[in-house]
């Protein structure tokens, strides 16, 4: 596409929806910068994290080792805070530490081991979320995710590593079902999390089709893909 147009299209959906985050945040007496807005930019090229940089924005997600890996290298003049949303295997954690800055799904005391050497090797520090699940007893297929049984235990293991920082929690609402419920929940997770870190304060909650509802529910973060950079080209 030509690079006048879509950054034309990028401007217009970036603003609509920092508009919309903004009424969110006011509507619960929150200032509007008191959201972070993470751009998930999973299969889009590099040429559009470049153009979103130029509008200003500094957090960037993506949910697969590689592509991140890839991508974080080519901008890494841009000095952009990279954030990990995919599901992790233990054998990529200290991979995903050379790169990301934050890493909101961290699901097992084992991922946030093996996070925790690989960021010592790399000499950096890294923000942890633990992943709570979300799923209500009727998903069919689970969205990943951590139970209640084991919140504490791996909220503990991020707070005792040298080089993680345990900084909040982060939900996948489920798509259909019970949202309020849902964020609900991982409300309760949070004072769970706060109760180890006080200052474990992010809830990083809400994408494309419920950031607003996720603000309204206490969401510090929320992650968006698709209404800002279009509905996803199909995966190769
Ligand atoms: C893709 C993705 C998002 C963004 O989804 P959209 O619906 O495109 O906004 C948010 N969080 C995670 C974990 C994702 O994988």
């Amino acid at each position: 596409m030509n690079g006048d147009l879509r950054r034309a299209e990028l401007t217009s959906a970036l603003t609509g929806v920092s508009e919309r985050i903004a009424s969110a945040a006011r509507v619960v007496d929150r200032q509007p910068q008191d959201i972070t807005l993470v751009v998930v930019t999973k299969s889009w090229p590099v040429s559009d994290i470049r153009l979103l940089h130029e509008l200003g924005v500094r957090d960037f997600a993506e949910n697969r080792h590689q592509d991140a890996e890839t991508k974080a290298t080519e901008v890494a003049e841009l000095g952009l805070r990279w954030h990990f949303v995919g599901q992790i295997q233990s054998n990529k954690a200290a991979r995903i530490a050379s790169y990301a800055d934050v890493v909101h799904s961290v699901d097992s005391a084992r991922v946030a081991r093996r996070l925790d050497l690989g960021a010592h090797k790399h000499d950096r520090e890294i923000d942890c979320l633990v992943q709570v699940s979300l799923d209500d007893e009727t998903a069919q297929v689970g969205r990943g995710g951590v139970g209640w049984a084991d919140l504490e235990a791996v909220a503990i293991a991020i707070h005792s590593a040298g080089a993680l920082r345990l900084a909040g929690v982060m939900g996948l609402a489920p798509a259909a079902g019970d949202r309020a419920s849902a964020y609900q929940r991982l409300g309760e997770a949070s004072r769970a999390v706060r109760s180890i870190a006080p200052s474990a304060m992010v809830v990083s909650a809400g994408m494309s089709g419920d950031f607003e509802a996720a603000i309204l529910a206490g969401a510090t973060h929320v992650r968006v893909g698709s209404a800002i950079l279009g509905e996803r080209p199909a995966l190769r």
